[in-house]
């Protein structure tokens, strides 16, 4: 989905302010090798194949190659992350309740009303001025969270112009995909007054199939260019595997991340024939051969375990338990502040900042279960990976790239609770322990346990 804040700027305020950012962001410039992790070349001697392999030593030898400082980095990137969830969370409840209490909201949906009293585009104009305004209010924790705290663990790419373009561009989308939604959503409460819950839940979850449909061939490229790799040395290896696992795809992608970001990754979007593999161009640039195999493995685990349709149905639940606690919700809190904040009905768009700040309550109580869901998958598709690409070091080798910007030895709760992956220890443990069970795959010693180096790979 898209960034949640975006931005909008009127143009003194925004000439002054992206003036103080430009200096401020030069001066925060550095270089990214401060950020990245090393790329293990060889395989230490405790992870190569032998009659005494243990997986434990072996995990341990690959973690013991990361500098302490880049552990110490990394982990106060990661943990810092745990606050901006509880930061994001109680700003957008502080935003939510000054439109309400503030009657902004109210005036909001009067202004709309004197444009016009026809409803779906009452809507949208309400949605419009919401939007810009709240947009406005959050731009403060936009800009650090997504341009200052960025850059200063060197993730981030852009300068602060074209990372406001960004911004600006995700606002027109947001305008339009939510606007088209919530007109959508308002007709049905309209409509169906009693039942609306049921039927919103229908709507959303066909908004998202549509939305997973799109994504990859309209929305993407609004922000990044994707192309098609024909490089042999790259493309022939992943269609291959591809062809090995009943994979349908006859292309690979590349994106240009690194417009953006140092973060490297890959990812499978779609459904059926309309699917298809992409690969971040950091990878493509960082990765040696064996971990750019044993990413693909993975990702092709997400398609070949149904992960895009599990995820539809998972989506689906939660969206039908969503929209029955809003019933609920709304109904209690507008019977009690209904007339303070002058919100007639749940069909008056003047109630939106109440919709968002019940659903971020939900949401922030839940979010070490969505976590959960999606790590588990992640898990699932790191077994598939395994089995497909038979690249345990490869697998060991990207679990410490992604080290960059993800804790790699976090304790099981903490885990649990705030990690969308398994962690890096988790992970290089699976492949370790894959490995340790297939050693007849792996020469004793020698040629066999040598990655490949960057240059190798050029
Ligand atoms: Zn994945």
């Amino acid at each position: 989905m898209m960034p949640p804040r975006t931005l909008v700027a009127t143009t003194v305020f925004w000439e002054i302010f992206s003036l103080i950012l430009f200096c401020a962001s030069s001066a925060l410039a550095q270089s990214q090798a401060a950020n990245e992790m090393p790329s293990v070349t060889q395989v230490p001697p405790e992870a190569q194949a032998s009659s005494h392999f243990d997986a434990v030593a072996a995990t341990n030898a690959y973690l013991a190659q990361i500098p302490a400082d880049k552990t110490a980095r990394s982990d106060a990137y990661f943990e810092g992350g745990y606050w901006m969830i509880l930061w994001d969370f109680l700003y957008g409840v502080a935003v939510a309740l000054l439109l309400l209490n503030l009657r902004w909201s109210a005036r909001m949906r009067d202004l709309a009303d004197r444009v016009t009293r026809f409803k779906p585009v009452h809507t949208f104009m309400y949605w419009l001025q919401y939007l810009v305004l709240t947009t406005i209010l959050v731009f403060p924790l936009t800009v650090y969270e997504d341009y200052f705290r960025e850059h200063k663990y060197g993730l981030a790419t852009q300068t602060f112009g074209p990372w406001m373009v960004d911004q600006m561009k995700a606002l027109a989308v947001n305008l339009v995909l939510f606007g088209v939604l919530a007109m959508l959503l308002f007709g049905v409460v309209r409509r169906v007054p009693r039942t609306w819950w049921i039927w919103g839940s229908g709507v959303t979850i066909l908004f998202a199939v549509f939305f997973i449909l799109i994504e990859p061939v309209y929305i993407v490229p609004i922000f990044n260019k994707v192309t098609r790799l024909d490089d042999p040395k790259i493309v022939d290896p992943i269609l291959s595997l591809a062809r090995a696992n009943g994979i349908p795809a006859k292309d690979v992608y590349t994106i240009d991340a690194s417009r953006q970001t140092t973060r490297m990754s890959a990812n499978v979007s779609g459904f059926a024939h309309t699917m298809r593999i992409t690969l971040n161009d950091n990878l493509l640039r960082r990765g040696s051969p064996e971990e750019i195999q044993a990413v693909m493995g993975h990702e092709m685990g997400h398609y070949v375990l149904n992960h895009n349709y599990k995820g539809v149905m998972f989506f689906s639940i939660i969206a039908v338990v969503f929209f029955v606690y809003l019933q609920w919700g709304l109904d209690w809190t507008l019977h009690r502040w209904g007339a303070k904040w002058q919100i007639l009905s749940v069909g008056d768009t003047a109630v939106l900042p109440l919709v968002v700040l019940l659903v971020s309550i939900l949401g922030f109580i839940i979010t070490p279960v969505l976590n959960t869901y999606i790590r588990t998958q992640e898990y699932e598709a790191d077994m598939y990976g395994l089995n497909a690409a038979r690249q345990p070091d490869g697998a060991a080798q990207g679990a410490i790239h992604l080290g960059e910007y993800r804790k790699m030895n976090p304790g099981p709760v903490e885990e649990w609770i705030f990690f969308d992956h398994p962690s890096g220890r988790n992970r290089i443990y699976a492949a370790m322990r894959w490995k340790a069970e297939n050693l007849k795959l792996f020469a004793p010693q020698g040629s066999a346990a040598v990655l490949s180096t960057n240059a190798d790979k050029k």
